[in-house]
């Protein structure tokens, strides 16, 4: 008797056991964590990109970023040792004409067909922010999340767009692929710090490009295209 009263009451715990899980489960769907996106048809996000980069609004916000970072890098006096830290990809060189054409897809191999042909354009407001830091005596190193096959048709790509003077770029190598982009280019921030160097600005248009240590001022430009961690 005592056996059967144990049963009756596991099997009415389980069954508003099972219930509470039931009803926590619908309340999930019904809130999902992400729900304050707007969600959006891509092919008018898409457009919005467009029209973003053809009204000149892209640029405008690009010169008035570079012109504010300006502002406050100019007040530093450099030293042999002060750098600033640029980033490739949408802040040096410009993909968006090629993204533009993909129709903003990824295709790895039409990617690296691009990337080799090192005919990337410079992003005019950028390129007036690193001739300003190196005129003023700050030295500057590239760190980008290309690969190491990349790194000859990355140095002829920026070189060719002006951006002839720089002590070194930074490529990601096989070792480098299993860690995020944000830790990978903090890494290599530390390990330049170690060298010597005295970083005392990052420019990119990640949050991955900026993320932890050794960064000096933060230079954050607009990039609505895609988003690397
Ligand atoms: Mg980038």
């Amino acid at each position: 008797m005592k056996n059967n009263s144990f049963l009756i009451y596991l099997v009415i715990f389980l069954f508003f056991y099972s219930a509470l899980l039931f009803s926590q489960n619908i309340n999930s769907f019904s809130n999902p964590p992400n729900d304050k996106i707007k969600l959006e048809n891509l092919s008018l996000l898409k457009d919005k990109i467009i029209q973003y980069h053809s009204s000149g609004q892209y640029y405008k916000d690009l010169q008035r970023i570079c012109g504010k970072a300006w502002d406050k890098l100019k007040r530093i006096k450099p030293d042999s040792n002060s750098t600033v830290v640029f980033d490739v990809d949408e802040t040096s060189l410009s993909n968006y004409f090629f993204l533009k054409d993909m129709d903003f897809g990824y295709i790895p191999f039409l990617w690296d067909k691009w990337i080799d042909s090192a005919k990337a354009p410079a992003i005019n407001s950028v390129k007036a922010l690193y001739d300003s830091v190196i005129t003023k005596g700050f030295k500057v190193v590239f760190i980008s999340g290309r690969r190491d096959y990349q790194y000859a048709a990355t140095i002829k790509n920026l070189k060719e767009q002006g951006f002839a003077t720089f002590d070194t770029l930074i490529t990601k190598s096989r070792n480098d692929l299993p860690i995020s982009t944000s830790l990978f280019k903090e890494m290599k921030r530390i390990a330049l710090t170690k060298k010597g160097y005295k970083i005392v600005g990052s420019v990119g248009d990640q949050y991955s490009d900026m993320y932890g240590k050794d960064t000096g001022l933060k230079v954050k430009l607009v990039d609505y295209m895609y988003f690397i961690k």
